[in-house]
């Protein structure tokens, strides 16, 4: 056979398996192409007839779907139950509660880019931006940190007034129960600008509005139970928790050991109620301290039969007033120097009633269900928004102190080594805004994002914990000494909280993102999984026959469409766009098709075990994770308006995305166990050898600058933080100096000039200011301005110091 003709066979193959040709077309082009190669390559008669014999035996097998199952797809369907990954109840549920959104087009290998880019802008209701810029600009203009944090170690009684008075408890609560039924995305405005003023705020006013009692309410509540509170709640007349924590179960939570009995008990005056008598110890609970109205996972148990046949009834989820004889709540625990109310609560055969469980009889042992139900939307919000309302601030402040503090006759945001940290802050927060805020708008529209949850949670709060370490970096001293007037400490120190509640981070990147992912967004696996759960066996070969060869095709078409992407830098790739973002499109297209077919070459290989091997997945979850980072960075963008003072902030995020995926792929391929697949993995995904590199120093440069650039660039960045505008407060007093810092510069080089040739004699700066106006190098207002700029200035370089120290 001559090259050409072998040419010409790898190219009509590479060009079904490029265009997802059907199972169809396939056996039709072998039906053509294998006699065809056969008589070209002058074989005897003899063995033609066995090539024709063989090729006809699997044309029939594989054309006919009877045959096929029979012959094919039975047997891979017992291999695929064998190695089939084995779920736990708690899994299966938490993998069956949630809803697949973009993440399900990046695992497609080829997304779709106008979906995204058809979704609507982030948009508040009138009535929520009135909210945003009246009562939380007021709560947040009551808030003291340094006196909540420091002297009080909680939120004013005014400040706690003021939330229960104005429905912060009860942003998710329909308004026919008087609560403010809030958007996701404007939910996540109020946490977003709490925090940037104060964690203990921010957190007290989210968890209420996140998984606890109002949610599972609304979902599972009885009439009577929703009626019963959740009007008391929208009001703050009763304060919520949610425990479901304990010292023996923290991030495996389906393993509580806190057991509910059902029994009959006299109960409030009345005798023979048919309830649940239940023990528990919890700990880590926000709220619980303060807490009238306790949310409580316990395992139900029924052993003398009361209810049903079965004694083990599981995960059940109750509501009780903690007034209820024997539940005790009121001790803290002390989080990283916050103040939000957190402690343990426990209770001993505290006797309680059927009608407090969510839900009622019915609801019992559905408990899992139920958090694994509600944990995407509130995950999706809380956490996301608190780091990213943290991160403005340590952006905005970082970039204003940056050009004020001058050392060496310099700025300090004007040395390379700042500029890096100045840009690394700045770049993160632009792709953290963008993934909080598209995340909320998938809630908005009804998904439960289980997976692009895991995502925007650890990826915020992890860019959080680096941002905030670069913030204090650049303040120098100014970061460390605590006082009312270090707005970044406490940022600082309670970073990682977030980093830990919710799932805590190192178990989601390692076990979530990918492991969920990869079954929840595939576009096969879980059909495969069900089929091959199916137990009516005709309907289940039916059923995996049809989704395997599928999946086979899909496998095959990623594997050539990842070389021929890698090798025309996925030039081909027809994008939306013509402007500066059309390279990412075609980047990110390349590697989410290098990233379907890793990911199926992984569960392939590893089968079950991959499971087990946390480095991998969670390289894998990484490749995921950047990959809707940098969608969301994208959509920010063209949804800002493309606008070209932003373009350096885009430049950043998506390049920094693309090295990080290349790193993840590389990562991958170098510990992938399987050595002969990994070459040939490598050979396809890096034909040429990696090509991204992170964000070049004069890119680092370009966004440093647009942290402490007054105008329209560094607004967007921190657009919805808390800004004072007092001079008295750090912040608004750094705000001040800045934008003066700028007008009396020209002045300031005025006076430097007198002063070097001798015409201003003082040392001191203020004096110097005189002289240079009775010189007339400068009038009285302009005199006037320097010593404001002196004094502003000041205020911002100083630091705290205490007569006393400690109690
Ligand atoms: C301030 C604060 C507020 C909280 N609020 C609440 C609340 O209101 N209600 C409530 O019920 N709970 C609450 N929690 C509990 C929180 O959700 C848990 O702390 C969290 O689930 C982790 O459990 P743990 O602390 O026991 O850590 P552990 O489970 O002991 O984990 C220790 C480490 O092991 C890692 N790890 C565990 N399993 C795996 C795995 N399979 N693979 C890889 N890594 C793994 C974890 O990531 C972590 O790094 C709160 C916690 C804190 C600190």
């Amino acid at each position: 056979m001559s090259i050409f003709t072998i040419l010409t066979i790898l190219a009509i193959f590479a060009a079904l398996a490029f265009f997802r040709a059907s199972l169809f077309s396939w056996l039709i082009a072998f039906a053509v192409i294998v006699p065809f190669a056969a008589i070209d390559s002058r074989i005897s008669d003899n063995t033609l007839q066995y090539i024709y014999v063989a090729l006809g035996i699997f044309l029939t097998v594989f054309g006919l779907p009877h045959l096929r199952r029979y012959f094919v797809s039975r047997f891979i369907l017992n291999f695929f139950r064998k190695v089939l990954p084995q779920l736990s109840q708690t899994e299966q549920e938490a993998l069956d509660a949630g809803t697949v959104g973009w993440e399900g087009e990046l695992f497609s290998g080829y997304p779709h880019w106008q979906q995204l880019l058809a979704l609507p802008k982030p948009q508040l209701s009138r009535e929520e931006q009135h909210f945003l810029d009246n009562e939380v600009e007021q709560l947040c203009a009551m808030i003291d940190d340094w006196q909540v944090t420091h002297h009080d170690l909680d939120l004013s009684p005014a400040s706690w007034q003021f939330i229960k008075d104005n429905g912060f408890f009860g942003m998710i609560i329909p308004k026919e129960y008087g609560g403010l039924q809030f958007s996701a995305l404007a939910h996540s405005a109020v946490v977003t600008k709490l925090a940037s003023r104060s964690g203990t705020a921010a957190v007290t006013v989210m968890v209420p509005n996140s998984l606890g009692p109002a949610e599972l309410l609304l979902h599972y509540g009885t009439q009577t139970q929703k009626d019963q509170y959740l009007r008391r709640l929208a009001e703050g007349k009763e304060v919520p928790c949610f425990a479901l924590t304990g010292p023996f179960a923290g991030s495996d939570a389906g393993a509580i050991p806190d057991v509910g009995i059902v029994e009959y008990a006299d109960f409030n005056g009345e005798k023979n109620v048919l309830g649940v008598r239940v023990t528990w110890e919890k700990r880590y609970i926000t709220l619980a301290p303060v807490a009238t109205l306790l949310g409580l996972a316990f395992k139900l148990y029924d052993p003398k039969h009361i209810l049903s046949d079965v004694e083990a009834r599981g995960i059940t989820l109750a509501l009780i007033p903690t007034n209820t004889p024997g539940v005790e709540v009121g001790h803290r625990h002390f989080p990283l120097n916050s103040a939000f109310q957190n402690g343990p609560t426990t209770g001993k055969d505290v006797f309680i009633p059927m009608d407090y469980i969510i839900g009622g009889q019915d609801s019992i042992g559905h408990g899992w269900k139920m958090l694994m139900e509600c944990l995407a939307a509130g995950r999706s919000i809380s956490l996301p928004a608190s780091a990213t309302g943290a991160i403005k601030l340590a952006c905005r402040t970082s970039g204003a102190y940056s050009r004020v503090r001058k050392q060496f006759h310099v700025p300090v945001g004007k040395f390379e080594g700042v500029e890096e940290a100045l840009a690394r802050i700045a770049g993160n927060l632009y792709v953290m805004d963008a993934a909080r805020t598209l995340t909320a708008q998938a809630v908005d529209r009804g998904e439960k994002p289980s997976v692009i949850s895991a995502i925007v949670k650890y990826h915020c709060t992890e860019r959080g914990r680096s941002a905030i370490n670069d913030a204090m970096d650049v303040h120098g001293g100014k970061g460390i000494c605590m006082g009312p007037d270090n707005y970044l400490a406490r940022s600082y120190q309670q970073t990682p909280i977030g980093i830990t509640v919710e799932g805590a981070n190192i178990l989601t990147r390692s076990l979530i993102i990918f492991g969920q992912g990869a079954i929840r967004a595939h576009p096969f696996v879980l059909k495969e999984i069900h089929a091959a759960a199916d137990t009516n066996h005709d309907r289940a070969l039916r059923e995996f026959d049809d989704v395997f060869f599928s999946h086979v095709g899909f496998s095959v078409s990623n594997a050539v469409r990842t070389l021929i992407f890698a090798l025309t830098g996925a030039r081909i790739v027809n994008v939306p766009s013509n402007g500066v973002t059309r390279i990412y499109y075609q980047a990110l297209t390349r590697y989410a098709t290098a990233f379907a077919f890793i990911a199926d070459m992984s569960m392939l290989v590893l089968g079950g075990s991959l499971k087990r091997r946390e480095k991998l997945s969670a390289r894998l979850g990484d490749i995921l994770s950047q990959l809707y980072l940098a969608s969301a960075t994208l959509k920010r963008f063209e949804d800002d308006g493309r606008p070209i003072e932003d373009e350096p902030l885009l430049h950043w995020g998506l390049q920094d995305a693309l090295n990080r995926i290349e790193t993840a792929f590389d990562g991958v391929l170098q510990n992938f166990p399987n050595r002969p697949i990994a070459w040939l993995l490598r050979a396809l995904i890096f034909p040429v050898g990696r090509c991204r590199q992170p964000p070049s120093d004069k890119l680092s440069h370009q966004v440093a600058a647009l942290t402490y650039q007054i105008g329209a660039t560094r607004d967007r960045l921190s657009a919805g933080m808390y800004l004072p505008s007092d001079e008295q407060e750090a912040v608004g007093a750094l705000e001040a100096a800045l934008i003066s810092t700028y007008a009396c510069e020209p002045m300031q080089m005025e006076l430097a000039k007198a002063v070097k040739s001798g015409r201003i004699l003082a040392r001191d700066e203020l004096v110097q200011i005189d002289e240079g106006r009775a010189l007339g190098l400068i009038n009285s207002d302009e005199a006037l301005q320097l010593k404001r700029d002196y004094q502003l200035r000041r205020k911002v370089i100083m630091v705290d110091d205490f007569v006393k120290l400690g109690p």
